[in-house]
């Protein structure tokens, strides 16, 4: 397995991977890898990607000024084990000084897909996410890149800006992975006491059982029951994320809540 820090190397070796006939997958993730990111790497294999590359990059860019960008769990031994035990073949872990060299100026934006649910409650967050991406993309000329449905807004806004802005590849999303309590895996479960994780699985337990919940306001009920305090409870289409009256189907129910000061997210397509 390829270990590469700096761009320009990671660009120059794909270059001659994709020359060389070789399907290139690339997996984008932040790193404290759980079995959520390991499934995409599957998902890559089975497609029959010859090279998949997975970076690990806590993307300062996507953060807010409040949000957890300094304390985001990292541990670059695990990966790179994890990585290669999962069948990675190169591995990718710049540093921002080098994804974003001084004056750096120019950012994506995607415009409709990114106005609602994270985005409005995260501003700039998905402007950091597709400049990233679009980054990435450009960095490793992927066949196809794939991405998770837990960011299920995320990966319609990267469909989006593939989409509108001609990139050549395809977009694979993979299912979301739980913990055995329904809980969706995340980096971010880290922050979770024992008694928190309890409480959590509210959620996954609210979005499947939604019907018995009589809809959206039984499922906020249920979350603040459990002392999550709701961010977000929405039922969207799920092309185009505008907002549906009905539970049903072509929509996608989307939950952030906050559990203490970790705030997760979940969806259900219906
Ligand atoms: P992150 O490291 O959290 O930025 O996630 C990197 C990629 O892994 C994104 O495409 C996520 O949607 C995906 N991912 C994260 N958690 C899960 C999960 N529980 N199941 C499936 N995919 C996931």
């Amino acid at each position: 397995m390829k270990i590469f820090r700096e761009p320009g190397k990671l660009q120059k070796w794909c270059r001659a991977r994709k020359l060389a006939g070789k399907r290139i997958a690339l997996v984008p993730t932040m790193g404290y890898l759980h079995e959520g990111h390991l499934s995409l790497i599957e998902r890559a294999r089975r497609k029959g990607a010859d090279e998949i590359v997975v970076s690990v990059f806590v993307n300062p860019v996507q953060f807010g000024p409040n949000e957890d960008f300094a304390k985001y769990p990292r541990d670059e031994k695990a990966d790179l084990a994890k990585c290669r035990a999962a069948g990675a073949t190169a591995v990718f872990f710049p540093t921002p000084a080098n994804m974003y060299l001084p004056r750096h100026s120019v950012y994506v934006n995607e415009e409709d897909l990114s106005r609602g649910l994270c985005g409005a409650r995260r501003p700039g967050h998905f402007r950091g996410v597709c400049t990233v991406v679009a980054k990435l993309f450009n960095l490793t000329h992927p066949d196809f890149a794939v991405f998770g449905q837990k960011d299920y807004q995320q990966a319609q806004v990267i469909r989006r800006m593939v989409r509108d802005l001609n990139f050549d590849l395809q977009i694979v999303v993979a299912p979301i992975v739980r913990e055995p309590s329904g809980l969706a895996r995340s980096s971010r479960n880290t922050y979770l006491s024992a008694e928190e994780r309890e409480r959590a699985v509210a959620i996954s337990r609210g979005l499947k059982g939604l019907r018995g919940l009589k809809g959206l306001k039984g499922l906020k009920g249920e979350l603040e029951k459990a002392g999550l305090k709701v961010d977000y409870v929405e039922c969207v289409d799920a092309e185009t994320l505008e907002p549906r009256k009905r539970v049903e189907k072509g929509c996608c129910v989307l939950v952030a809540a906050y559990c203490g000061k970790t705030r997760l997210i979940d969806n259900i397509l219906i």
